[in-house]
C-alpha cells in the first residue's frame, strides 16, 4: 500500500512478505512423491515411462539402440514369509543400491544425452534398467552380468544374511518392437523364460518364448476353472502305525484330472503358488477332506484325522480356523 501526504504525494509504502520456502519444499515434495519410489527413492513407474519414452525418442532419431533390462528377484515371497515383510522391505533398498551402484561403476557403456542408464522400481520386486546409446548386444549382456554379480555378494539384513538372485529378460528397441509397451511385454516374457530355465540368469526376448508364455496362460486359465469344474481330486496315503498295521490317519493329496491325464501336483502346484489360486484350491482340499472324512466316519467308523498340505500364506488369514471348523 502507498501511503500519500495531504498533496497525494506517495510519503511511504507498506506490505507484506510472506516466507513460502515451507510450501514450495512442500510442493517439491508432492512432486518427488509422484515421480518416486518412497521405499527405494528410484524412479517408479510413471517417471519411468517417461525415461522410456524419451530414450526411444532420442534413439529414433540417433538410430541407436535401447534395450530394457526387466528384473525380478527370485523367491522374493520367501523372504517376506520367513524374515518378515521388513527385512523384505530392507533387501528391496539394499538390492536397488547395488543395482544404482553397479550401472554407476559401468564403464561399458557410455553416459548418453538421453541422463544414460538409468534403474527403476516398477513395484513388488520389479526393476528396470534403461541403456540407451549401446552399439551392439555384446554391451548389454555385459551390463546384465554386471547386474547379476553386484547381486552376489550377501546382503545383510536386520535378522540375518540373505542370498539374493535374480532374473533378467532384455527386449531391445528396434529390433524387438518400437513402442514402450510392446518392449516391456516382451522384456517381461523373457524375464519369466529366465524364471522358467532355473532362474539366476539373463535372456534377451525370442519370438518362441512367446509360445511358451501362452502354454503358461492356457494351464492358469485352464486351473481357475477346474475348480469350478470339479476337475481336481484328492488322493489319501494312508498312515500307519507299524507296531499294529492299523491306518491311524492320512495324507490328503491333490490330483488334477485335466481331460484324460491326471496332472501330479508338481505340475500345477507352484504355478497355484504363484497365481494365488492356492488359495482357493487349498480352502477347497480342506472341504473336500472334510466331506471325505465324513463319508469314511459314517461308512466304517473312520475316527482319526486327515492331513491337508496347506501353503504358509494360508496361515496368515485371520479365518483359516474358522474355515476348517466350517
Ligand atoms: P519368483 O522367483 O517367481 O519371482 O518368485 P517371487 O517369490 O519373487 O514371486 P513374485 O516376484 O511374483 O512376488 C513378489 C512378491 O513381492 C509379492 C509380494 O508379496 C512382495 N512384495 C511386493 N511389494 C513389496 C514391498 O513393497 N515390500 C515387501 N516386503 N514385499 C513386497
Ligand atoms: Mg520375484
Amino acid at each position: 500500500d502507498i501511503d500519500r501526504d495531504a498533496s497525494g504525494l506517495p510519503v511511504s509504502v507498506h506490505g507484506v512478505v510472506q516466507d513460502i520456502t515451507a510450501r514450495k519444499h512442500a510442493e517439491e515434495q508432492i512432486k518427488h512423491l509422484a515421480d518416486y519410489d518412497s521405499l527405494t527413492g528410484l524412479p517408479n513407474r510413471r517417471k519411468f515411462r517417461e525415461q522410456f519414452d524419451r530414450a526411444l525418442d532420442s534413439a529414433a532419431d540417433n538410430g541407436t539402440l535401447v534395450a530394457l533390462l526387466f528384473i525380478d528377484i527370485d523367491r522374493f515371497k520367501h523372504i517376506n514369509d520367513t524374515l518378515g515383510h521388513s527385512d523384505g522391505d530392507e533387501l528391496l533398498k539394499k538390492v536397488a543400491q547395488r543395482l544404482s551402484q553397479a550401472l554407476r561403476d559401468g564403464d561399458v557403456v557410455a553416459r548418453s544425452t538421453t541422463g544414460g542408464n538409468s534403474v527403476a522400481r516398477l513395484g513388488g520386486d520389479e526393476f528396470t534398467i534403461l541403456v540407451t546409446d549401446v552399439v551392439d548386444l555384446d554391451a548389454v549382456h555385459r551390463v546384465a552380468e554386471r547386474l547379476l554379480g553386484a547381486l552376489q555378494q550377501p546382503v545383510q539384513l536386520a535378522s540375518q544374511e540373505v542370498f539374493v538372485t535374480a532374473s533378467i529378460g532384455v527386449a531391445v528397441y528396434p529390433q524387438h518392437g518400437d513402442g514402450p509397451d510392446e518392449l516391456v511385454r516382451k522384456a517381461d516374457i523373457a524375464m519369466y523364460a529366465v524364471k522358467d530355465r532355473g532362474r539366476n540368469g539373463v535372456a534377451l526376448y525370442e519370438d518362441s518364448m512367446n509360445t511358451a508364455t501362452r502354454d503358461r496362460w492356457q494351464i492358469e486359465n485352464d486351473l481357475h476353472r477346474a475348480l469350478e469344474r470339479n476337475e481336481l481330486v484328492l488322493h489319501y496315503q494312508p498312515k500307519l502305525d507299524v507296531a499294529s498295521g492299523r491306518i491311524v490317519g492320512a495324507e490328503a493329496l491333490m490330483r488334477w484330472q485335466r481331460g484324460d491325464r491326471l496332472v501330479p501336483p508338481g505340475d500345477f502346484i507352484p504355478l497355484a503358488e504363484e497365481t494365488g489360486l492356492i488359495v482357493p484350491l487349498s480352502e477347497w482340499a480342506i472341504g473336500e477332506a472334510a466331506r471325505q472324512a465324513r463319508v469314511w466316519q459314517q461308512n466304517f467308523g473312520f475316527a482319526d484325522a486327515i492331513a491337508v498340505n496347506l501353503p504358509s500364506r494360508l496361515f496368515e488369514r485371520s479365518d483359516l480356523i474358522e474355515h476348517i471348523h466350517r
